[in-house]
């Protein structure tokens, strides 16, 4: 399949005329979490979660953290940021968790700049690690200090903080850092930001010199670049920065998916992607039918433009679409050809175009400049 693919991407990449419309070769991603060799229970909880594919930023980061290296990862909050720390740091904790040896001792430690932040972390160590057998617990100011210190007195694995509440309960020594083997500093431009660098290093302080330590910030200022080169040791550096915000051009996707596993990843990445408009190509009017069903049938707002809808039909699609009633148009190419959607931003090849000139039609017919496009068969 990959082959076919290849064979595919090669024609389409010496076709002359198509190098304004293709920045780079197309990626073959064979993505799932199965090949970030992750363990079963991880497995298992991301499968009630709904993920299949992991985010570019979670392809990158998980495989460095499992490695046990240092990095430096420059991702947002919603590229899945979170669950790229939170996946290998559960697993790595997993493997190594004694049972038998007494009181928990917190072997990592996340630390976050606000409180939501810390809940919606705390959220995904729930979910992701339910069958994992470990215990976190999430610690942050405005709220009384009872519940955080009783779970703190019981021992826990994880222990995910806003810095000020941290240093509280260090000072009042219901906190001791010394097994800390992964310590994650998330969002840490907006820790600058909002002056918590110095609460930041005097907690670095009391962590272990010999363990692993993952930054993450949206923004590197030389002031985190800094922090970086001073607390970590050779941290390998990741961006998926560039990957979202493109530069008005068109980023491409390939991704090998099984036949009968085709609607299940178009869901999902609807899902994750939440693109304002997405159009979806099928090969022929029966797949645009029932993948248009399918859709509809999960409570996509979607409408469908093929060679059996009349042209009322059809303007009514395109008018849904403009108004925002819907958000997904399935379509065949003769379809969809000279249609104009402005807030167009993904744009999914449920089949792969049979040539060049319809991959160039699918893009240009939508009217779109930033057009996330992926490929999948
Ligand atoms: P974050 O960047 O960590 O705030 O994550 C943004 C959202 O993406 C959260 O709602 C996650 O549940 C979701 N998410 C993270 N990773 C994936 C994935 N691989 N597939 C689908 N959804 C995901």
């Amino acid at each position: 399949m990959v082959c076919r693919i290849n064979d595919y991407i090669r024609a389409v990449n010496t076709k002359a005329g198509q190098k304004s419309l293709i920045r780079k070769p197309f990626q073959i991603i064979k993505m799932s979490f199965e090949n970030l060799d992750l363990i079963e229970p991880i497995l298992r909880a991301l499968k009630t979660e709904g993920y299949e594919i992991p985010t570019p930023i979670q392809e990158q980061a998980i495989p460095i953290i499992l490695q046990r290296k240092d990095l430096l990862g420059c991702a947002q909050t919603g590229t899945g940021k979170t669950a790229a720390f939170a996946i290998p740091i559960i697993q790595i904790l997993h493997e190594t968790h004694n049972p038998a040896k007494g009181r928990r001792k917190i072997k990592s430690l996340i630390v976050t700049p606000t409180r939501e932040l810390a809940i919606q972390i705390g959220e995904s160590f729930a979910a992701y690690g339910r069958h994992a057998g470990l215990k976190h617990t999430v610690i942050f100011g405005g709220v009384g200090e009872r519940p955080q210190t009783d779970a703190l007195r019981a021992g826990i694995d994880i222990l995910i903080a806003t810095p000020g509440r941290l240093l509280d309960l260090m000072n009042q020594g219901y906190i001791d850092l010394r097994s800390i083997e992964l310590f994650v500093l998330d969002e840490a431009d907006r820790m600058l930001d909002m002056g918590f660098i110095h609460d930041v290093k005097r907690i670095i302080a009391e962590l272990p010199r010999e363990r692993q330590s993952l930054f993450f910030s949206a923004t590197m200022p030389k002031p985190i670049v800094a922090l970086a080169k001073r607390y970590q040791e050779d941290a390998l550096r990741i961006s998926t920065v560039g990957e979202d915000r493109g530069h008005g051009d068109i980023a491409y996707q390939a991704m090998a998916v099984s036949p009968s596993d085709i609607e299940h990843a178009v869901i999902n990445i609807l899902r994750y992607h939440e693109a304002e408009t997405a159009m979806l190509f099928c090969a022929t009017r029966d797949n645009v039918r029932h993948l248009h069903a399918s859709l509809v049938e999960r409570g996509f707002a979607a409408v469908a433009l093929s060679g059996e809808h009349s042209q009322n039909e059809r303007n009514y699609a395109l008018q849904a679409l403009r108004d925002k009633r819907a958000r997904v148009c399935v379509a065949t190419d003769v379809a969809a050809r000279g249609i104009d959607l402005p807030s167009l931003s993904l744009v999914v090849h449920v089949e792969i175009p049979r040539d060049a000139e319809t991959l160039q039609h699918r893009t240009g017919s939508t009217g779109a400049r930033r057009v996330r496009y992926r490929t999948w068969r």
